[in-house]
């Protein structure tokens, strides 16, 4: 048995070579958790940190298509079902050409313990593929999903592993991999989240994530009597997430000043209303063009492209009250982490997974401003995902408002929790420990429930 996180951490490495991203989101849990395993010893006796750390199992497939010139692409498809203690494995489809294994066994790390985290019966897993869904056409788009369904449904069910979206999949990806489920299985089941309306979707379900980070803002400000009115705001992504993180800033009053896409960002020192979101949506959703041309419609905007030579990120260099990364993994730096604490940003709510680095993540906690890691404040997307398996299972649909409401409490259950979990092992405020330590021990116990498996 391992004495310390960095003898525990040396072993994670050399298993798992050259998986950066999982070695780091290992460690940020490992590092909150380390308390917990010195009060129950019998977490340790039964391996426990060796067994979360290690997948229950890790599908790896060949994806060939044909693309519309008729050349035969080949792609990597993945799944890792990460931990199936307290439910079906859940999590979200990848598709980006970043993708790879260590980025996808780190997500579905985080998956484990959010989804303990949202009170809903779901496992942790993770999957997508390195194809790239910019530029493709909606054919392409169509026989990369069915081939990559394909191999797919045979590892998937109901009550066994149910995927939903993350980058690169959206309404239109979901729906092609259903229909290709539903041709090879024969079944139409509840197989997948994020589905239309028309044929098992969510109400609320694309908004959940977004919404659910400005709830948990807006619930991390209430412990200091603060709303997030008036508060101005800085976001990244231009993506689901980002989309639905502005909408919900608008609703309570808030001031959304950016968003970016992996080409640049616009700063509209003017704010984005209502109107210009929905440009953004049409841009994003049906033109898929570029965030750019926000500011060739908008003259109060101005574009700041993408600056390799930088070593900072300037849409974290603005003056704003709090700030909402909704990207893509580590797109907030060090640097990038002292500049927002410089311009007075006081909360952060991650709507992407990992965005901060671990230096950037402990400037914000020595600075005790109020950060929200996006285990707990993006973990509403898998809600309402949960909330539409249960509402596949009763076949029935609840309305809008039920679905909103139950989100509302969850995101508040889930900051109530990360904040008891906070004060009990000594840490008050600091909302990582908070998350890891109760998102972890729920699995633990339940691990200990049923044996060596
Ligand atoms: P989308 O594909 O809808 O949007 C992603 C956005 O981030 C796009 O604007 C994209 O720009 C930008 N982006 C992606 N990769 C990079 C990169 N390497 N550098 C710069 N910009 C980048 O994805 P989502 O909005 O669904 O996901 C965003 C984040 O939220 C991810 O971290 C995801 O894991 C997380 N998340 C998503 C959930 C969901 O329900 N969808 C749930 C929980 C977390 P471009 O178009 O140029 O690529």
């Amino acid at each position: 048995m391992a004495q310390n996180v960095s003898s525990f951490m040396e072993n994670v490495v050399a298993k798992n070579p050259s998986e950066t991203e999982f070695h780091q989101a290992v460690e940020e849990v490992v590092e909150s958790i380390w308390p917990v395993l010195d009060k129950r010893p019998e977490y340790r006796k039964a391996k426990i940190l060796e067994r979360v750390t290690e997948p229950e199992r890790v599908i790896l497939f060949r994806v060939p298509w044909v693309d519309d010139s008729g050349e035969v692409q080949v792609n990597r498809g993945f799944r890792i079902e990460m931990n199936s203690a307290i439910g079906p494995y859940k999590g979200g489809l990848r598709f980006h050409p970043s993708v790879n294994l260590g980025i996808l066994k780190f997500l579905a790390f985080e998956q484990v313990f959010k989804n303990s985290l949202t009170t809903l019966p779901m496992g942790g897993g993770k999957g997508g593929s390195d194809f790239d869904p910019k530029g493709k056409s909606d054919l392409e788009v169509m026989r990369f999903t069915q081939a990559f369904m394909s191999e797919l449904f045979r590892h998937i069910g109901p009550n066994t592993d149910v995927p939903a979206g993350d980058i690169g999949v959206g309404g239109r990806e979901i729906g092609f991999m259903f229909g290709q489920y539903k041709k090879l299985a024969n079944e139409f089941t509840g197989i997948l989240t994020g589905k239309g309306l028309n044929w098992g979707g969510s109400l609320i379900r694309p908004e959940a994530t977004g919404y659910g980070a400005v709830y948990f803002a807006a619930n991390m400000l209430e412990t200091n009597n603060d709303t997030l009115k008036d508060k101005i705001c800085l976001v990244s992504g231009s993506g689901n997430v980002a989309q639905y993180t502005i909408e919900k800033l608008l609703d309570l009053g808030a001031k959304p000043v950016t968003c970016s896409d992996s080409g640049g960002y616009i700063y509209d020192e003017a704010g984005i209303d209502r109107d210009k979101l929905a440009f953004i949506m049409d841009l994003k959703n049906v033109k898929r063009g570029r965030v750019s041309e926000y500011a060739d419609k908008f003259s109060s905007a101005v574009y700041t492209p993408v600056n390799r030579d930088l070593d900072y990120n300037p849409i974290w260099d603005h003056k704003a009250d709090c700030a909402f990364p909704s990207a893509t993994q580590n797109e907030v730096n060090a640097k990038d982490a002292g500049n927002l604490l410089k311009n007075g940003i006081f909360v952060v709510s991650e709507g992407a997974n990992m965005p901060t680095v671990p230096e950037g993540v402990n400037q914000f906690v020595d600075a005790k401003i109020l950060y929200g890691p996006g285990k707990a404040a993006n973990a509403g997307g898998v809600a309402v995902s949960g909330l539409e398996m249960s509402q596949n299972s009763l076949r029935y649909n609840w309305t809008r408002e039920e679905v909103d409401q139950k989100l509302h409490g969850i995101m508040k259950s889930i900051h109530d929790a990360s904040v008891a979990a906070a004060n009990e092992f000594g840490t008050p405020g600091n909302y990582v420990n908070g998350a890891n330590i109760a998102g972890f021990v729920k699995i633990a116990d339940t691990m200990l429930d049923q044996g060596v498996v």
